[in-house]
Order: structure tokens, then C-alpha cells, then sequence
């Protein structure tokens, strides 16, 4: 065992203790609360009881008993986990079941089940693209697709944010080259949707591949829960759509829909797909009863819509300025991270937990409140919720 002095004698403890000073000084010191779910948008947060308005659990799905029962019934039958690599023998019959399934809700020829999100962004984007190639990827993109990128060892070019002249002249600079665009479908912190169908036209335009990265659209956009494709009624066509398990669909797990030659490349390069053990059954066994539930349940969709709304008029009302968008992400813009601290602690006191996105997770002077409604809200909640935004806005002179 190494002896304290030792350890404290080195120059790593002088480095992560400036670098843990420095983040305080900046009000960029993360903590973690221990939280559990009660009912709907309520928990337990530190060992008091708060209303939700920041989960993905957008459609309240991970608390439904079709699927806990789903859960439980996977657990009695195969046991509680994969044993191994889906390359080894970890390939429970499930899965090809669960990929099927995942292809016709996309709308897709194929697709593939990676452990999460993040696993999937790595996966598809560090395979797809290598040395030599391009990859034109959105400022704003999720944290997942930026280490991708970095992963793939392409020569990255950061697109204006949804800007479509910038993707162009991007691509223009790249002729010759192979090329991958990439975007958040929903933008995770603006809740705002990319310009899918320019994007779309511009990858055809100029042979380059889309990949969008869907895992808010997943289960809210679209007529039937599709995703941000639907939204704008676009063919799933040569698009590379990335998606999650883990915030509409109430479970965890990510996955690719797009072309078959695509996926079976993927098959056969992610890196993130051998490497690391396959999902356990109670999870792939939610995940398909997840997908069945979206296409029986449109009332809970349209109720989250309604929430939405319902929010979206109410901040409006109190004059707080809102970026658009049609998703479940409502952010409150508040500029200076420590008056979002403020707000979010405020809010906190008051019986209602949404922490504020800071630095590195929004840029800098973009500090704000992310709002994430429920189909479970009810509208008294998101009233109360309004009226303590709108006092606790005035206390800090933001209206
Ligand atoms: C949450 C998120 C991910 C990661 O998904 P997980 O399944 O939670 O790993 C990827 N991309 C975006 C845009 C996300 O918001």
C-alpha cells in the first residue's frame, strides 16, 4: 500500500488540488446528489422531497409497469447478465430481435445495439471516418460526439452552429475528400432542432455521409415518436441516425439505424461494440417492450407536448426570453454561472430541482437553467414551477 506521505508528496496532489481550487473560484465545482425516484416527477434529492424538471425521462417510461414487469419476466428467464462480448457469446438471441425492431421504428434497413449513447457516438463516428477523411461537426454538438471525432483521428471542422452556409463552405473546402457530417438531431442544452433537411440535401450534394445523433428526438418528435427525421418529414434514406435508450425510452443502451452495408461495417470495426461485454437481458428485454409501448401510447406523447407548451407560454408571460424549439428541453438563458447557481439553489429551496449547465457543458457567459418537462407533469406542477422562476428571476434582476 502506498504510504500517505508518499502520495502527498507528489506533485499530482499539488495539481489536483489547484485544479479543484480553480473551478471553485469560477462556480464550476460539480457535486453529485443522491437521488431516488418517488412517483412521476418526484424524488427524494438529498433526503428531501423535490418536483423534477430535469430528467429525460421525458415520457415517464422508466417508472412504467409494462416495463418493470418486461424487467423482471427478462431476469427469471436468461439471469442477469451477458456473460461476455456480443462477439463471444454475450449475443443474446434478444438483441437480434431488439435491432430488428430498432430498423422499421427508424424506418431503416438495419441497425445495431451499442451499451449506451456515448458508446454508440464512439463507435459509429471513430469507425466511419479515419486518417485523411473529414468530419464537419456541429459547435454545439453533445460531449459524446466531440471525443468521437477526436477518437477518429479526421481533420475535425466546426460548423456555425446549425449555420448552413457554414456546413457548406466546409464541404466545399473539402472536395476530394471523404466527408462525415455530424449533428445532434435535438441540441441537448438549447433543445433547439438541426436543419435536418438542408443538412440532408447538402450530404448529397457533395457524397458526404449525415449521422445525426438523435437521443432527445428518439421518442418525442414526430408524428408517431420517431425522432427528429419525422419531425421534418424526411425519408430515413442514406441518413446515419444514433439514438438512446436512456432518456425517452426509460432504460439505457444506445443504437445505430441507417443503411445495412453501414451497419455491417460497423459489425465488423466498432471498437466499442467488441470490446466491452453485451447489455444485460432485463435491459435489451425493456428496450423492445419500450419500442412497443411508443407506438401503442400516443396520448402520453401528446401530453408531453401539451406540457411543453403549457411552459414554454407561462415563461413567456414572467418576460423571460426563451430560445425555440419543439422539444422537451426548455432552457432559461442566465448568462454568469453563479447567478445560475443562485437561481438553481433558489429554486432548490423552494421545492424544485433543476440544476443549472455550466461551463464546460454550455460556453462560456451561456450559463442557464435546463427544464426538461414530463408527460407526468401535471399542470399544477408546472404553475408552481412558473411562478417560482418568475420570483426568483425578479430577486435577481433577470426580468
Ligand atoms: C445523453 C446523450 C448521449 C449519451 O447517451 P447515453 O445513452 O446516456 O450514453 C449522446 N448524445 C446526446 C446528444 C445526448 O444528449
Amino acid at each position: 500500500m502506498i504510504k500517505k506521505a508518499d502520495y502527498a508528496a507528489s506533485a499530482w496532489t499539488a495539481h489536483f488540488q489547484n485544479e479543484l481550487e480553480h473551478q471553485k473560484r469560477l462556480n464550476l465545482t460539480r457535486r453529485m446528489v443522491r437521488s431516488s425516484r418517488i412517483n412521476g416527477p418526484e424524488a427524494e434529492i438529498d433526503g428531501g422531497k423535490m418536483l423534477l424538471f430535469s430528467t429525460n425521462d421525458y415520457l415517464g417510461y422508466s417508472q412504467r409497469p409494462e416495463l418493470r414487469r418486461a424487467a423482471r419476466r427478462a431476469v427469471e428467464e436468461w439471469g442477469t447478465g451477458a456473460g461476455a462480448s456480443r462477439l463471444v457469446s454475450g449475443n443474446l438471441g434478444i438483441y437480434k430481435e431488439l435491432e430488428d425492431r430498432v430498423a422499421v421504428f427508424k424506418h431503416t434497413e438495419d441497425a445495431l445495439v451499442f451499451p449506451t449513447g456515448f458508446m454508440a457516438n464512439l463507435g459509429v463516428v471513430a469507425t466511419l471516418a479515419g486518417p485523411g477523411d473529414v468530419i464537419v461537426s456541429d459547435a454545439l454538438n453533445h460531449a459524446s460526439l466531440v471525443d468521437a471525432c477526436r477518437l477518429s483521428k479526421a481533420q475535425i471542422k466546426i460548423a456555425a452552429h446549425s449555420d448552413v452556409e457554414s456546413y457548406r463552405s466546409h464541404l466545399e473546402d473539402s472536395r476530394g475528400r471523404k466527408v462525415l457530417i455530424v449533428t445532434d438531431g435535438v441540441f441537448s442544452m438549447h433543445g433547439d432542432v438541426a436543419p435536418l433537411p438542408e443538412l440532408a440535401e447538402l450530404a448529397q450534394a457533395y457524397g458526404a455521409l449525415l449521422v445525426v445523433d438523435d437521443a432527445h428526438g428518439t421518442g418525442v418528435l414526430g408524428e408517431t415518436g420517431r425522432g427528429s427525421l419525422e419531425y421534418f418529414n424526411m425519408p430515413s434514406g442514406g441518413v446515419i441516425q444514433i439514438g438512446t435508450f436512456s432518456k425517452a425510452l426509460g432504460s439505457l443502451g444506445g443504437f445505430v439505424a441507417g443503411p445495412a452495408l453501414i451497419i455491417e461495417f460497423l459489425k465488423n470495426r466498432a471498437r466499442t461494440l467488441f470490446y466491452t461485454t453485451g447489455l444485460p437481458p432485463a435491459t435489451l428485454a425493456v428496450n423492445l417492450e419500450s419500442l412497443n409501448l411508443i407506438d401503442r401510447d400516443s396520448e402520453t406523447r401528446a401530453r408531453l407536448h401539451r406540457n411543453i407548451k403549457k411552459l414554454r407560454d407561462g415563461l413567456k408571460d414572467v418576460g423571460l426570453t426563451l430560445d425555440e424549439g419543439p422539444s422537451a428541453i426548455v432552457p432559461v438563458q442566465i448568462g454568469e454561472a453563479g447567478d445560475a447557481l443562485r437561481m438553481a439553489e433558489s429554486l432548490k429551496e423552494r421545492g424544485v430541482f433543476c440544476p443549472a449547465m455550466r461551463p464546460p457543458t454550455v460556453p462560456k457567459g451561456e450559463s442557464r437553467l435546463r427544464l426538461t418537462l414530463m408527460a407526468v407533469h401535471t399542470g399544477e406542477q408546472i404553475d408552481v414551477l412558473i411562478s417560482h422562476i418568475g420570483d426568483v428571476s425578479k430577486e435577481l434582476g433577470l426580468v
